[in-house]
């Protein structure tokens, strides 16, 4: 692997130099300090002048596989809009969800997004999309019996299997092993109960979608003597700092409290619950106030279109000034927060920051265009002025993966992905 000189880049104010090797941000200095460096070897330098540092995004929880499913369900109610996906998904295979996968990944880096929390089938075709196109997926086993106890013995055996094969080869090459069940609607009590146990003996982060919508809450008091998802959660144990729980959108005073004590990872989703109309009363000031590490997803594109995490962030703090009425809800700072070392903490990455050590995940901004042309904090435009188009060129592990909005092979990725979807039914 060789290294990286970013000359003149602008991080956090400041022109800085920064040099990158194997894969970590080794030097920030003041710009200028480039010249006294001994750079021996293969070095590629990039004069960033103009252009602007932020950490790769982080986005908590995607469906890869679903890149090619997008407008296909529009203007449905959350569950008949699910019963659809699921019969459609029936259709799949493992080269289908590779191709979609890397159709993804194109998206995310284009967007300035490095490390994605993906739950989907096929998880190793994600996996592999992810290696080649450079960015690191978290991503595992996906467990999801419908109450069925043959397809639950079945899953549980796979699941074991899957893990030997996986695990310490992903670890090795920078992905994330994970395990992951759908939810407490669609997953049987006992199954939820073995992967709980399953994640917390093989130190796995554990990534669920939870009280997403008024329905299931409802269902669920009612099939559990008026316990709430996350009690219900709670009553089985299931709750606990390696969980990375999507939604938490319809949640009382009592959930949060659990989620904090457990140390349970929140992924906020509003798009995909707008759309949906699950709602949008996420309760962030609540959640933070109690102390809980709150991240950001974009959801599958069947639901929320596209994985453009800027987008995300936009929309998740105007919806949070608006329905709180209180418009310092969400500031600029915890907004970035969510999007990179929140995320960071939930996988125990060393990423999310652009500080020396840490692990060179970086988008490279452009601010030359009408959008920057102000005297505002840079993260103001960033967020609510700009788009991501404006995301230049991305580092991910010490990599270009996009340089000068230029992806390699990305013509191939949709030529290839276009074959794919030419086979599938979806509709
Ligand atoms: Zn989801």
């Amino acid at each position: 692997m060789g290294s990286i000189l970013l000359k003149d880049i602008t991080i956090a104010d400041e022109r800085k130099d920064v040099f990158i090797d194997k894969g970590r941000i080794v030097r920030i200095r003041p710009e200028g300090s480039c010249v006294e460096w001994d750079i021996a070897g293969d070095c590629e330098v990039m004069d960033c002048s103009g252009k602007v540092a932020i950490p790769g995004f982080i986005n908590m929880h995607t469906h890869a596989g679903m890149s090619l499913m997008r407008g296909i369900g529009e203007d449905m109610l959350f569950h008949e809009w699910l019963d659809k996906i699921w019969k459609i998904e029936a259709g799949f295979d493992y080269d289908y969800v590779y191709w979609a996968a890397k159709v993804a990944c194109v998206e995310m880096i284009r967007t300035g997004t490095t490390t994605f929390n993906d739950q989907y089938w096929y998880f190793q075709a994600c996996q592999k999309a992810a290696a080649e196109m450079g960015i690191r997926p978290a991503v595992g086993y996906d467990i999801m019996d419908r109450n069925d106890p043959e397809e639950a013995l079945r899953q549980m055996d796979q699941c074991q299997q899957k893990y030997e094969e996986a695990c310490d080869l992903w670890n090795k090459e920078g992905a994330i092993y994970e395990l992951a069940f759908h939810a407490i609607y669609s997953v049987s009590e006992p199954m939820m109960i073995w992967a709980a146990d399953f994640a917390r003996k093989h130190d796995l982060p554990l990534h669920i979608h939870l009280s997403e919508t008024r329905k299931e809450v409802e269902d669920c008091k009612a099939a559990h003597g008026g316990l709430s998802p996350v009690e219900y959660l709670d009553s089985i144990g299931v709750l606990g700092p390696n969980l990375l729980a999507a939604h938490c959108l319809w949640i009382s005073d009592h959930d949060i409290e659990l989620l904090a004590r457990h140390g349970v990872h929140c992924i906020h989703n509003i798009n995909s619950n707008a759309k949906l109309s699950s709602g949008y009363h996420f309760r962030y000031e609540d959640m933070h106030a109690a102390g809980v590490n709150i991240c950001i997803g974009t959801d599958g594109c069947a639901s929320s279109n596209n994985l453009d995490l800027l987008e995300a962030m936009k929309t998740s703090a105007l919806f949070q000034k608006a329905w709180t009425g209180n418009p310092k809800a969400l500031p600029l700072n915890e907004l970035l927060d969510m999007a990179t070392i929140n995320g960071a903490k939930a996988l125990r990455l060393d990423s999310g920051r652009l500080e020396e050590g840490a692990l060179a995940d970086i988008s490279i901004v452009e601010t030359d265009s009408s959008y920057f042309l102000s005297r505002a904090p840079f993260l103001a435009n960033l967020v609510y002025s700009a788009h991501s188009d404006c995301i230049d060129s991305v580092i991910a592990n010490g990599r270009f993966v996009m340089r000068n909005r230029e992806i390699p092979d990305e013509k191939e990725v949709l030529h290839e992905a276009r074959q794919a979807l030419s086979k599938i039914k979806t509709a």
